[in-house]
């Protein structure tokens, strides 16, 4: 076939197929502030999510651009931010996602199920859902947990870099060994609920703990292979066998320190890179999270093109996905991209690059019907899956 072919077949497959992406950042956008012209942040500015940005990685206009199906929308507070207040600013931002798919019906429609978001595609809407970035922030209790799942939560993921109450993450000293008997109802009741379990940023401990008891397949909502690059954040080969043994979807996440080694390296052998960054970020920022996210990126990219920090170019992308579907097959592996959250790598500065995936894995002799699976069957697969269990769950006599 001729290179030409190839990329018309691969804008024909992408754009008929309902592409997922289980985790991106961009509510933090929606909550207040955002830059002017000049690139100074003001909080008192409102972000439109309807006008194409020159700065972040996602909005309607270029979703549409990249083919984007669905989104999963992160709600996201820092870990140190814990009891009420995380109760209260996880609502928020689910309130903030609401009023944003009720600012914008033609473009997009809030879904909470599977069906939901191939409805939503029928009608040539964007899926907006909601995922939970943190266990913190149902304050240990259940009822803030049913609560928020009712709100249209349909992931939560465990922890965040910092351990929850119940259970350990990979960005920190373990102080649970995994999961804690709390935890172990956290996650019955979110099995009963029909609420995906989100294990990416857990430690490997509370991964293999929830792995145990799920009654329902796991996802990692935005993990990458530990093979290529060597993170905590990041999945061991033994981790994704399991993982996709009982049925769970790994969702490749393109944060460049997730994605290559070397980069990972140069961030190791030379701290003051990333504190110089941290430093200039918050001077710009003060502690606004939406624009600390956006300018992170920003920044980082100065110094990759002062030569301070390795260039990582996008097909690292579809090296990982490569190595995920080589162990475990094409049904495991998904996109979790982590825009507006991460540093993004050359060539995927925004959600209307993805195509480029699309047309790389159809190169390599991906089936079409792969493709799609990865592009977002396989996410729409658990989900399905998981409501099942949590409707047998719920229907099941009280023991
Ligand atoms: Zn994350």
């Amino acid at each position: 076939m001729r290179p030409d072919d190839i990329s018309d077949r691969a804008r024909q497959l992408h754009f008929s197929s309902l592409v997922v992406d289980t985790h991106a950042d961009t509510t933090q956008r929606f909550l207040g502030g955002d830059f002017a012209e000049d690139g100074s942040f003001h909080s008192d500015l409102k972000f439109d999510f309807a006008a194409r940005d020159a700065r972040g990685s996602v909005d309607i206009p270029r979703m549409r651009q990249g083919g984007l199906g669905a989104v999963f929308l992160s709600i996201w507070i820092p870990s140190k931010v814990k009891g009420p207040p995380a109760v209260k600013r996880a609502r928020e931002q689910i309130a903030a996602v609401r009023a944003q798919v009720g600012r914008h019906p033609d473009d997009l429609a809030l879904a909470t199920t599977a069906a939901e978001v191939r409805a939503a595609h029928q009608q040539g809407k964007i899926a907006a859902l909601i995922g939970i970035e943190g266990g913190h922030m149902i304050n240990s209790e259940l009822a803030v947990l049913r609560q928020l799942a009712e709100q249209g939560a349909r992931y939560m993921t465990l922890t965040h870099s910092g351990n929850a109450e119940w259970a350990d993450s990979s960005g920190a000293t373990p102080i649970h060994n995994g999961l804690t008997p709390f935890g172990r109802e956290v996650i019955h009741e979110m099995n009963r609920l029909g609420m995906m379990v989100d294990i990416s940023h857990a430690s490997d401990k509370t991964f293999y703990d929830v792995l145990a008891i799920s009654q329902a397949p796991l996802i990692a909502s935005h993990s990458s292979c530990r093979a290529i690059c060597d993170a905590p954040r990041n999945m061991s080969d033994a981790m994704i066998k399991a993982l996709a043994a009982k049925g769970g979807v790994v969702q490749i996440n393109y944060h460049v320190a997730f994605l290559s080694q070397e980069f990972r390296d140069a961030e190791m052998r030379d701290p003051h890179i990333n504190q110089a960054i941290e430093s200039q970020v918050r001077q710009h920022c003060g502690d606004n999270e939406a624009c600390e996210l956006i300018e992170g990126d920003r920044i980082t990219r100065q110094y990759v093109a002062q030569g301070k920090l390795p260039r990582v170019d996008w097909s690292s992308i579809i090296e990982h996905i490569d190595h995920a579907v080589k162990l475990v097959g094409a049904e495991h592996v998904g996109l979790g991209s982590d825009f507006d959250g991460a540093n993004m790598p050359y060539g995927m500065e925004d959600v209307s690059h993805i195509p480029k995936i699309t047309e790389a894995l159809l190169r390599k002799g991906y089936s079409e019907d792969d493709v799609r699976k990865i592009l977002g069957e396989n996410t729409l697969r658990l989900m399905a899956e998981v409501e099942r269990v949590g409707q047998a769950l719920r229907s099941a006599p009280q023991k």
